[in-house]
């Protein structure tokens, strides 16, 4: 496969070498690649007779389901642009998205029916279709002769996860969403390169890179994808046991809720190979507590969505030690990727010394849609993707990230990142979660305050949950106050919304809540 480029190729060539394997097997259908090739080549095909060319956008609104890869590798096929919208958004939130992408075929996924009188009709649509309606069309529509999209052309539009502030949509090509895979042939990494008999699972949402991505990663090895509709952890244990899944991909604040449930010290994950995490900063002992609870290898991810997802990876091998340094690292570049720490000046900062990520390989975005602002400060032009992440390398070439600039907290002159504190704090007995920010200060300029989530049952302390950050943290990192929360404000990624924490307290001030 390393000759292939785009996914008109791989379907056509895993078509051919495997037609009966799985290769998609949702909570709707199930698709072998010999289907796979048929239904999207019908995609394409009525899109096309819709009067769709190259370049135009489809949205779906709906969970993870086949129905929905097929749709979007269909698309992709004819250079058709998949759109997908987070079905946790709220209505106008969705809208915003569908108009912002000016979407002219908004397709539904199955229990969304009724968003055909809603967000179907939103101005720019030429038509919707529900679920039972898409497979109609996989099904039925004549095969007609298309001219498959080329590497470069853009394929997948998917929307930052709107952390900072407003969405997004980061263009992908095929190239992009191929460019690991093809890196990983050359340099055999346990990321990139799968054995024939695993089996992926795809449990976090489509509308992120961290769900469509490992669809996409599936389909790159020609491995059965196993679709959940959500992330449910019985649905998880279950996938690894009955449904052949070797490895999945989950966010820090998922893999807790795995931890936490009761079923999950019954089950036998001895089928599981890797477990892959990231997208947010994972706690320490959350970390040490999976790796005894699961006996998987671990590998972190890092990325962004701009960059197709993961562009650095923490070995298991990095996760064996106890008290190890390397635990806290967000590893290093996969083949192919560059990374460089760029201090304020805009140099490379040396061994050691603290500055943003920046990264250039082909995994980089083609820019974000209709916002040439926003990728000329993202973009340079030499290639170099500035991440926002602040952080440094060693002399082994591994990257610490430690926070986003933008969350990063100036206390009394000193520089504090909030997620190196929380990493403190968590592992307090009356802790479930916790969040740090930096609130306005008289003395201090800003002064760190920590938001707990206590455990059912605890009450927090906070005399107590300073004492605990005292004998882990620098003084200058240990909270000076804490408040209690009953849940903390996540995005469906996962992300701690800092700033909407953070927005009571700087009422009045100019510090830029985002
Ligand atoms: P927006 O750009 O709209 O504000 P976002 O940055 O959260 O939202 P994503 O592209 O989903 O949107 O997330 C990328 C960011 O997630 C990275 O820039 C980084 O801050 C964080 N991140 C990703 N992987 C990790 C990781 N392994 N550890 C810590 N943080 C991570
Ligand atoms: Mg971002």
């Amino acid at each position: 496969t390393i000759d292939l480029f785009t996914f008109d190729e791989f379907i056509r060539f895993w078509a051919k070498d495997r037609p009966e394997i799985i290769a998609l097997d949702g909570d709707d259908l199930s698709l072998t690649y010999g289907e796979l090739e048929d239904a999207t080549a019908r995609v394409a095909s009525a899109l096309l007779a819709l009067g769709l060319k190259k370049g135009d956008r489809v949205s779906w609104f709906g969970k993870n389901a086949t129905t929905y890869f097929t749709l979007f590798f269909g698309a992709a096929r004819a250079g058709i642009v998949m759109t997908p919208v987070g079905w946790r958004l709220a209505e106008p939130e969705a809208a915003f998205i569908i108009d912002n992408a000016e979407a002219k075929v908004l397709f539904l996924g199955d229990g969304f029916e009724a968003c055909a009188n809603t967000l179907g009709k939103r101005p720019g649509l030429i038509a919707c279709y529900t679920a039972e309606e898409t497979r109609k069309v996989m099904k039925e529509t004549p095969r007609a002769e298309f001219e498959p999209s080329g590497p470069n052309d853009a394929v997948l539009q998917l929307y930052t996860s709107g952390t900072t502030g407003n969405p997004k949509g980061a263009v992908l090509s095929n190239a992009n969403l191929f460019a690991l895979r093809k890196a990983g042939v050359d340099n055999p990494h346990p990321y990139t390169l799968m054995d024939e008999d695993e089996a992926i699972l795809v449990a976090m949402p489509c509308a992120h890179i961290g769900g469509t991505g490992l669809g996409v990663m599936s389909l790159a090895a020609g491995l059965p994808g196993v679709v959940l509709s959500e992330f449910e952890p019985t649905r998880v244990f279950d996938a690894v046991v009955n449904r052949g899944v070797t490895r999945f991909f989950i966010v820090p604040a998922a893999l807790a809720l795995l931890l936490q449930h009761p079923d999950c010290a019954k089950t036998d994950f001895s089928r599981l190979r890797y477990i892959l995490y990231g997208a947010s900063p994972i706690p320490l002992e959350l970390l040490r507590q999976c790796i005894a609870m699961f006996g998987a290898d671990f590998i972190q991810a890092y990325g962004m969505t701009e960059t197709t997802g993961t562009i650095c990876t923490l070995p298991p091998e990095d996760h064996s030690v106890e008290g190890n340094q390397r635990m806290r690292s967000a590893g290093k570049p996969l083949p192919g990727v560059e990374v460089m720490i760029r201090g304020q000046d805009g140099q490379a900062m040396p061994v050691g010394a603290i500055g943003e990520i920046v990264t250039r390989s082909s995994n980089n975005m083609l820019g974000y849609w209709k916002l040439p602002e926003a990728t000329a400060s993202t973009m340079d032009a030499d290639g170099w993707i500035a991440t926002g992440d602040v952080g440094y390398m060693d002399e082994d070439g591994y990257v610490y990230m430690y926070d986003r600039a933008k969350d990063m907290i100036i206390t009394g002159g000193e520089n504090v990142y909030p997620a190196e504190v929380e990493s403190g704090i968590y592992g307090h007995p009356d802790v479930l979660e916790v969040a740090v920010i930096g609130v306005p200060d008289a003395k201090w300029g800003e002064a760190v305050k920590a938001i707990c989530v206590p455990k059912p049952g605890h009450t927090i302390d906070p005399d107590s949950i300073i004492g605990w950050a005292r004998e882990r943290l620098a003084g200058f990192k240990v909270p000076k106050s804490v408040d209690t929360i009953e849940a903390l404000p996540r995005n469906p990624s996962g992300k701690i919304l800092r700033r909407e924490l953070r927005a009571p307290y700087w009422a009045g001030y100019d510090r830029q809540v985002n």
